[in-house]
């Protein structure tokens, strides 16, 4: 069984898709082992994209991930890494494939509905930038 770390942007919380958009984890095999709904700051945002500090899109993209509660979740199931990213589709809303959570629900690659880990790597340390042990049942 493996964990990945879905967090439901705010685009998509404003939108009011946040049991949509579970509801395609949850019928393609993913389990929700953990969730929140939180209230992202500058710092908690900007931790989380630190790989992308030197981009110039990344004051865009904490202004956005800022803008709004988030929905954090721990997703598991077989291959929920890559499952997980297939769901999703291409970070550009517009590139996504049909059926993809990206294309159903985004508007640009700022507002693009959903993250996901993309690697088993980022999925620990996301996983644990969240959540607590015993916050993942
Ligand atoms: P992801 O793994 O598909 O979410 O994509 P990345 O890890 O490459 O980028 C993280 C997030 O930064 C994306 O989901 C987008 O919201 C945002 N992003 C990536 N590339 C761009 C860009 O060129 N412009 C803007 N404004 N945002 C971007």
């Amino acid at each position: 069984m493996e964990q990945t770390l879905s967090i439901i942007k705010p685009d998509a919380v404003k939108k009011g898709v946040i049991g949509k958009i579970i509801d395609r984890f949850e019928s393609n095999g993913l389990r929700i082992a953990a969730m929140k709904k939180i209230q992202l700051d500058d710092a908690k945002a900007g931790g989380f994209y630190a790989e992308h500090k030197e981009r110039p899109f990344f004051g865009d993209l904490v202004a956005f991930m800022t803008s709004g509660p988030v929905v954090v979740m721990v997703l598991e199931g077989d291959n929920a890494i890559a499952k997980n990213r297939d769901l999703m589709g291409a970070t550009n809303p517009k590139e996504a494939k049909e059926g993809t959570i990206r294309a159903d629900f985004a508007e640009s690659i700022d507002a693009n509905a959903v993250h996901g880990s993309d690697s088993a790597q980022s999925a620990q340390r996301e996983i644990k930038y969240f959540f607590s042990d015993n916050e993942v049942l």
